[in-house]
């Protein structure tokens, strides 16, 4: 049997990482022991279907796609006895005052599930110590136009390597090449009501899942006064949290569309999260809910 080389793929099911894992698939990069899916139990129809798809095709190239998962962030930031991990909702303050959540659904649901699978998958789980000098590759799906994004592993038993980089991808480029093999539908992956969506993917959700829109509308609604967890505690939020940037419910919003442009609007990766919009991060957060 052959040694385990412990070169995993941050897989986030949306264009960039497709890309490295068929490039992996077609033997244009050197292979992988596994692609590692954090699955937030939250994301579109459309992105679960490209990930059994993506499943197939790695198979076929001996790589095993890992679904690993930290919770339902949808159920758990409704859920009275879970804490809430904050998402990055926009919030109105008593007095008008705007500002947005602070973002810790990525780290909790997407980043630790996948550090726990490579600790696992090289045999020292938490709260294990790794020796020194037994790292794994962790290949993550950043392509030029997002080289900002770019940064080394914070932990020590990981490595983390930019295959689009080394190729010199775009996001464009990404894209053509899934159409060139049959992808060329690859959503774009993010929770279903995540706040970081613009109002042309908000519409598409709309007109392709009513499910999952009437799902986010639902989900806006309830938390509009804060979470289940701090609400239950006595810890009402000081004013209100709402998943559209215009701080009214999701479904009172007119939705400005612009012309579809895929390769203008990333999705959400576990380290490839969009960032939020800086006037928003410059104003105050509200109350014990996004401290
Ligand atoms: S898609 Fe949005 S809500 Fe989901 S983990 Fe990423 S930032 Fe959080």
């Amino acid at each position: 049997m052959t040694a385990p080389t412990h070169r995993y793929l941050s897989l986030g099911a949306g264009v960039q990482s497709s890309t490295v894992l068929l490039l992996a698939v077609r033997g244009e990069i050197p292979t992988f022991d596994a692609a590692i899916f954090a699955d937030t139990g939250w994301e579109p129809t459309p992105v679960y279907a490209h990930l059994r798809r993506l499943e197939r095709l790695a198979a076929r190239a001996g790589i095993p796609v890992v679904r690993v998962s930290a919770g339902n962030i949808r159920h758990d930031a409704l859920d009275p006895a879970h804490r809430f991990a904050s998402m990055p909702l926009f919030t109105l303050g008593p007095d008008g005052e705007r500002g947005m959540a602070r973002r810790q659904c990525t780290s909790e649901y997407k980043i630790k599930p996948i550090k726990a699978e490579v600790r696992r998958r090289l045999g020292y789980p938490h709260p294990a110590r790794v020796p020194s000098g037994l790292v794994a590759q962790m290949a993550i799906g950043i392509s030029l136009d997002e080289i900002g994004r770019a940064r080394d592993a914070d932990v020590a038993y990981m490595r983390n390597v930019f295959p689009l980089l080394d190729f010199g991808w775009r996001r464009e480029d990404c894209l053509a090449y899934l159409t060139e093999h049959g992808l060329a539908d690859t959503p774009r992956s993010a929770c279903v009501g995540c706040p970081y969506r613009i109002d042309t993917e908000w519409a598409r959700l709309r007109r392709d899942d009513p499910h999952g829109w009437a799902d986010a509308v639902a989900f806006d609604a309830a938390i509009r006064h804060g979470s289940a967890r701090a609400n239950a505690a006595g810890q009402p939020l000081r004013g209100q949290f709402f998943l559209h940037r215009q701080r009214i419910p999701l479904d009172q919003v007119t939705l400005r569309t612009t012309p579809e442009t895929r390769a203008d609007v990333p999705g959400c990766g576990p380290w490839t999260c969009p960032h939020p919009v800086e006037s928003d991060v410059a104003a105050a957060t509200m109350g014990r809910e996004v401290a």
